[in-house]
């Protein structure tokens, strides 16, 4: 296998050996040190100049604790963050607040229903110390993969998001996008704030708002809001200003919470991008000995908050099959070599198991979104239909345990 590096300056060609991870994301990073934990070295090759540590927050739940212990982060990243104990929903129909929905508090050492709203920064970091030194290569842009049967690179592993380069060479379609308007960011609150450990969320028919403290002086939130018909392609400003209108109507703490954000935590993005769950019930997930993971594979919006936790369980997977694949009885030294006949099946054996998991969150998340962006009443029941057949409970998704390393 011959990965071609390009570059975005110049188009000058390199190429790399071994283990090769494209992205040097969540997914990606987390796929190196699940390896190195493995005993298997890798090399990330990420387009940034710099370790990427935008994009404010990141809720784990239950499932994703599971895999980040399995990384040896879990206790780390606790310090960061408070536990969440209790959820409430308030759904909002015609401006009205029709249903509330509070959860018992849940204790993470009786039920693990483990919830904590992460820094991504904080991961991020984790993740970068955690890797040997020299394992991410930054400022290295993937431009397309050639299979060269002559060269040693044994497998590539595509963790280069949404637009993946490695997904099209396997054969995946580009995916699909959702117009939604998303403000995120942090609200400070140096006298500390009166939230509690409470992750509260409004819904109505074409915005949401919710807040999830981090700990007793800070609080990640967000406020989403369907575009208006014909205005999904208005630019970064404006769809920032038509998102905070609607803050405007909402009880007074909303507002407030808002002002509180520092323009340098915000964050607006203004199309969701997803893989409908068929694709992913269907698609061919190897190619050779290159495969895909994290929102390459399954890219499947912000909606249930598990992208990210099921980017460190393709991890934990992927990891523990490439690991049986290797040279002797998988407790050999570092920096082993795969054995080719064995890659192939190692591959299949982490596309089949994360394939169903995969759908299943998919097809939630996708139900959800659907929900809260489409006009039509016959979709809206089929949402409902949908949602009511997967349980409609986010704590099923989070009580998945992607096993050990
Ligand atoms: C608004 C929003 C809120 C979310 N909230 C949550 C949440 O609360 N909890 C949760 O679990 N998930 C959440 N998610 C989902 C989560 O953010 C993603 O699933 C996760 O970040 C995906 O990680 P990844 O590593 O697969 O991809 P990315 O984070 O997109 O990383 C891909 C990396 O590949 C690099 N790259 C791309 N192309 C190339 C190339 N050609 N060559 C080299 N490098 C390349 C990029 O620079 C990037 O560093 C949310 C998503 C959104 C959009």
């Amino acid at each position: 296998m011959d990965v071609v590096k390009k570059a975005a300056a110049a188009a000058e060609e390199e190429e790399v050996h071994g283990v090769v991870i494209v992205g040097g994301g969540l997914c990606g990073l987390a796929t190196a040190l699940a390896l190195h934990r493995k005993g298997m070295g890798s090399l990330v090759v990420e387009r940034s100049e710099a370790l990427r540590v935008g994009g404010v927050a990141l809720n784990v739940h239950a499932n994703g604790w599971r895999a980040l212990e399995e990384l040896g982060l879990a206790d780390g990243l606790r310090k960061t963050a408070n536990l969440i104990t209790s959820v409430r929903m308030v759904r909002q129909i015609q401006g009205k607040n029709q249903t509330t929905v509070s959860s018992p508090s849940y204790s993470y050492a009786r039920c693990r229903k483990e919830i904590r709203c992460l820094r991504r920064k904080d991961v991020m970091e984790a993740l970068a110390k955690s890797v040997p030194a020299h394992t991410i290569r930054y400022g290295c842009r993937i431009v397309a993969v050639d299979e060269d049967p002559g060269t040693d690179c044994t497998v590539v592993i595509g963790c280069d998001g949404w637009n993946s380069v490695v997904a099209r060479y396997v054969g995946l379609g580009a995916p699909s996008q959702l117009p939604r308007f998303i403000v995120l960011g942090f609200a400070s609150y140096p006298e500390g704030h009166p939230f509690g450990t409470e992750f509260s969320q409004i819904i109505a028919d074409d915005f949401a708002v919710g807040r999830v403290p981090i700990n007793e002086n800070l609080l990640h939130f967000f406020v989403s809001r369907s575009p208006s018909p014909g205005r999904t392609d208005v630019d970064e400003d404006a769809a920032r200003k038509y998102v905070l209108e609607k803050v405007d109507e909402l009880p007074g703490e909303v507002a407030d919470m808002v002002r509180r954000c520092d323009a340098a935590s915000s964050w607006t993005l203004t199309k969701v991008w997803y893989r409908p769950p068929w694709q992913v019930a269907l698609a061919g997930f190897r190619r050779g000995a290159v495969t895909v993971a994290g929102d390459a594979m399954h890219a499947m919006g912000p909606f249930i908050g598990q992208g990210g936790s099921a980017g460190l369980e393709d991890a934990v997977v992927l990891a523990r099959s490439l690991s049986s694949a290797a040279a002797g009885d998988g407790r050999a030294p570092p920096r082993q070599q795969l054995r080719d006949d064995a890659v192939g099946a190692a591959i299949d054996e982490y596309v089949a198991e994360r394939r169903r998991r995969a759908t299943t969150l998919c097809l939630h998340s996708f139900a959800i979104g659907t929900l809260l962006t489409t006009r039509w009443l016959a979709v809206k029941l089929a949402c409902v239909a949908v949602l009511a057949l997967l349980g409609g409970d986010s704590r099923r998704d989070a009580d998945y345990d992607c096993g050990r390393l």
